[in-house]
């Protein structure tokens, strides 16, 4: 290298590109697992994890509102091969702390290039490589990689800004209006009453976190939401501590038993669905009392597991609403006023900060601009290989995790399935592996990606048209059953007709 160059012209030059054999994008749990798995059964191959955001943990990064919490259990949202050993329901800080242990103790750190947004990622048949172009967002610097594997692990929601409804009036409202996507580290609650839009999980942790500092908060809804109430804790693994049994003995038994226990809950859900309504509604009677319209503000209309069910350690969120500090309110919304908002009821809710709990905003593949051979590529035109593949598209894998059960379960169960095609490829010799519709499927329906009786969360029907299509035959489909998946993705024939090598 010749270190008397001249700094101006060096610095313009464009830098060559860096190849890996498998490029990861995005450092969240998925990253993080699926570079674990990577280096732990493919330890040959070489890789590089690229992140937009200054750190690891993805979601668990984006969002800083009081209270964020997951509405899982850590013990199977953490990794299978990591013990989790605090209580079931945990903080953002602490399943940053634990992917942070994860990174440290398997040497990952390296590996991640942080800053990085990727923005485009073009395949070419001539060489068999893709090659993505990131931008430094430190620097504005572009930057480019050749990969011979993308593994997709940038979620499914746009980290830089969440969804927010249009409502007339929202410019007159004299006070703020916030997401909790993008909370603010200058807000100040003390005193002030708010109005939280929603009664997702986001708006069941964030009330009862800020409930004791507000003068008053209010979720408002437009329709209840299914909540499941419990301890913060679980029993066997406090007994099986007692018992001095190894950390790594109580992560695997307690994974156990509440996988084995959830696929009985859904299997109820299914089977009779009035009686879970009846059980669940009752746990939130039992905080309440009987004199609250629970009817009214805790009784869905749909059928229970047709959206994720937020758990809510310790009733948290209702003991807030027994002691007065926090309210509910069920109603529509027909405009935004100087004071707060306007109910089509007609009644008016004062608020000084109105936080719209209202969801995110789809983002499919990480809005990356997607080309093979140079003509660009709209996911919504291809079809899922059991959601993780799709027809057409060479040499990428996507990590969409599970809604019903911990999103992490399918991460490490997809990280399998990826290194074994990897290892699978090396011993055919081939450069490329792509999913084709097989002769028995080409006269098959194509329907959307999941089916909205099944599952129908907003986010998803307001985007189905960008996501890829489904099939009728398991192979085509994106199943959101850990149960079945289990057994199916390590099962997969990665011969069949389904895959074509080169
Ligand atoms: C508030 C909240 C609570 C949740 N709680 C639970 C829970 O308790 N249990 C559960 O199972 N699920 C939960 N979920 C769903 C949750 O998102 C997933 O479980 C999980 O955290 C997703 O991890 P991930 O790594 O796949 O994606 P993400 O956490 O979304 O991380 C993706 C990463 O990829 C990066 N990225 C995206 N695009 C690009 C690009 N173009 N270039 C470079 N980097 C990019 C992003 O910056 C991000 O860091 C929750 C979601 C939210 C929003």
């Amino acid at each position: 290298m010749n270190v008397l160059a001249n700094p101006d012209t060096a610095s313009s030059a464009p830098k060559p590109a860096e190849h890996f054999d498998v490029l990861i994008v995005g450092a969240g749990i998925s990253g993080i697992g699926s570079a674990y798995h990577l280096t732990q059964q493919m330890p040959d191959k070489s890789f590089v994890i690229l992140e937009t955001q200054e750190s690891f943990g993805g979601t668990w990064l984006t969002h800083k509102y009081p209270g964020i919490r997951s509405d899982s259990d850590l013990h199977t949202f953490g990794y299978r091969f990591k013990p989790w050993v605090g209580p079931p329901i945990a903080t953002s800080e602490e399943i940053k702390a634990y992917m942070g242990e994860v990174i440290a103790e398997n040497d990952l750190a390296r590996h991640i290039r942080y800053k990085h947004r990727i923005e485009r990622a073009s395949w070419s048949s001539a060489t068999n490589l893709w090659t993505v172009d990131a931008v430094r967002t430190d620097s504005g610097e572009p930057t480019t990689f050749t990969a011979n594997f993308l593994w997709m692990c940038q979620g499914y929601y746009r980290h830089s800004e969440g969804y927010t409804p249009e409502w007339t009036g929202m410019d007159k409202f004299k006070g703020r209006i916030v997401h909790p996507q993008r909370w603010p580290e200058d807000i100040a609650l003390k005193d002030k009453k708010v109005v939280v839009i929603g009664s997702g999980a986001t708006a069941a942790t964030l009330i009862p976190a800020i409930a004791g500092e507000c003068a008053h908060v209010t979720m408002l809804q437009r329709s209840p939401t299914y909540f499941r109430v419990g301890r913060n804790a679980i029993e066997l693994a406090e007994t099986l501590r007692q018992l001095q049994v190894k950390e790594e003995w109580i992560h695997e038994i307690v994974r156990r038993k509440i996988l084995f226990e959830q696929d009985a809950f859904t299997q109820r859900c299914i089977a009779e669905p009035e009686q879970v309504k009846k059980e669940l509604i009752s746990q939130i009677t039992a905080v309440l009392g009987p004199d609250y319209d629970v009817e009214k503000h805790f009784t869905p209309n749909y059928r229970p597991w047709r959206q994720r069910i937020a758990f809510v350690p310790d009733a948290d969120l209702f003991e807030g609403i027994k002691s007065g500090k926090a309210s509910v309110v069920t109603d529509e919304i027909d405009r935004f006023t100087e004071k707060g908002i306007l109910l089509k009821s007609g009644e008016e809710l004062e608020a000084d900060i109105i936080v719209t709990a209202t969801g995110f905003n789809l983002c499919v593949l990480g809005d990356i601009a997607f080309s093979i051979d140079g003509k660009p590529l709209n996911f919504g035109d291809t079809v899922t290989y059991r959601g993780m593949m799709f027809t057409g598209v060479p040499n990428l894998v996507w990590v969409f995790g599970y809604f019903r059960a911990s999103w992490t379960l399918r991460t490490d169960l997809v990280a399998d399935f990826v290194c074994r095609l990897l290892a699978h490829m090396k011993k055919k010799g081939a450069k490329k592996v792509v999913p084709a519709l097989r002769a028995e499927d080409h006269n098959m329906p194509l329907l959307s990606w999941i089916d909205p009786e099944n599952f129908n969360p907003g986010y998803m029907m307001r985007n189905m048209n960008l996501l890829p299509k489904r099939g009728d035959k398991p192979e085509w489909q994106h199943s959101q059953d850990y149960w079945a998946e289990k057994d199916e993705i390590p099962a997969i024939d990665l011969d069949d007709a389904a895959f074509a090598y080169d």
